[in-house]
């Protein structure tokens, strides 16, 4: 997978942005506040439909204008591909392949896969279970198109249960409706929840291979699925939508008083240890940081796996965070993905041989 060539029209604070980049190594450099970042989230976007920082449009305008545009060019499997995201304000955004606009943004998936990694990705350890959904949602919904559309599809029917949940007494036959919606969550919820066992024993796997070789210590990582109620490690689908649906009528009284769905995907969790103990609780600021980056490395290595191609790798500030020794093996890790990285000094990387450098001043290139 290899990003050509990337045009922004009024994307942040770039006005008129063109950029050709290399196939290897892509070196953004500048100081603080110029518009780095802002390149890898229009990068980002193009291949996951969201920006990684904001989930408003509006947010990604230039201030003062009232539309962005994005043209990103793409080698994907020896096919070229024009990715084109276009947003006018108060309007949905519109997302065209090849000139032909797509229906649903799930479409998006699999014309260009990305893998990003800023220091915000601590948070997968650090904070709650959001932040580990949102890591393995953003990267599932890359390879299983199928993936993403059940996500939606939960996020509506949570919506309805919760508003009839909410409603139940003062509406006369709400009641009678409650089974259907508990019906269809459990179906979808069961889909769901396959995937991310699936995935979960798969990035475990690769994560470990690479953390032996990380760590001195030669530490196990884990990262387990963490199913919101009690399934089976060999649970198959309609086992795991029976179970659901059973706990879902017992606690229909516990939800009805609260006025929301309490159990389900939307409750689900990841639990990341070293040596079998938790890395949130117990892990040394190495030690989360050295795991990030296993995880990182073994996200690459899974969409490779499972899609056959390699993503293209977007490292937004974090060589500056990493030591000699991680720098050097993540280095090692990527040869063959095509790599953005931003930073401020351009020079602290032997790569000046292979890389292409861009700074990066005030939204232009200069
Ligand atoms: P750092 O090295 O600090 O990470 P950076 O070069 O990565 O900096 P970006 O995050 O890419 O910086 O861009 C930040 C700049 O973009 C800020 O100056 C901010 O004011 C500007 N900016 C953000 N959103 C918009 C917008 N919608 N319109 C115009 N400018 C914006
Ligand atoms: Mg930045």
């Amino acid at each position: 997978m290899i990003v050509k060539s990337l045009c922004l029209e009024n994307f942040r604070n770039h006005k008129d942005t063109k950029i050709q980049f290399s196939d290897s190594f892509n070196i953004i450099y500048g100081n603080n506040g110029q518009g780095k970042t802002n390149i890898l989230e229009a990068i980002y976007l193009c291949a996951s439909g969201r920006s990684h920082r904001t989930s408003k449009d509006s947010e990604l305008v230039l201030f003062g204008s009232d539309f962005y545009n994005i043209n990103t060019f793409v080698l994907n499997s020896g096919l070229d591909k024009v990715i084109n995201i276009k947003y006018l304000n108060d309007q949905k955004k519109q997302i065209m392949v090849n000139e032909i606009p797509l229906k649903k943004l799930g479409s998006l998936m699999g014309n260009l896969y990305a893998v990003i990694f800023s220091p915000e990705d601590l948070f997968v350890v650090k904070q709650g279970p959001g932040e580990r959904r949102r890591f393995v949602d953003i990267t599932l919904s890359q390879i299983r198109p199928s993936y993403f559309y059940n996500l939606q599809q939960l996020a509506r029917i949570l919506k309805q249960r919760n508003i009839l949940l909410k409603n139940i007494y003062s509406k006369n036959g709400l009641m009678d409706t409650i089974d259907i919606w508990n019906i269809k969550l459990a179906e979808v919820a069961s889909n769901i929840i396959l995937e991310r066992r699936k995935f979960a024993v798969l990035l475990s796997e690769l994560a470990q291979k690479q953390h032996r070789f990380l760590t001195t210590d030669k530490e196990i990582i884990a990262f387990d699925y963490n199913c919101s109620f009690q399934i089976d490690e060999n649970s198959n689908k309609s086992e795991i939508s029976d179970i659901y649906l059973r706990l879902l009528e017992k606690g229909i009284d516990r939800d009805i008083a609260i006025g929301y769905t309490s159990l389900g995907p939307h409750r689900d969790d990841y639990d990341i240890s070293i040596n079998n103990k938790s890395l949130k609780l117990y892990g040394s600021q190495g030690q989360q940081r050295s795991s990030v980056l296993s995880l990182k490395i073994a996200e690459i290595e899974l969409i490779n796996q499972e899609t056959g191609q390699y993503p293209i790798l977007l490292l937004d500030d974090v060589m500056s965070e990493l030591d000699e020794n991680r720098q050097k093996y993540l280095m090692n890790s990527i040869k063959g993905v095509q790599t953005f990285i931003t930073c401020t000094n351009a020079y602290k990387f032997s790569l000046e041989n292979i890389a292409k450098y861009f700074k990066i001043e005030n939204g232009s290139v200069i």
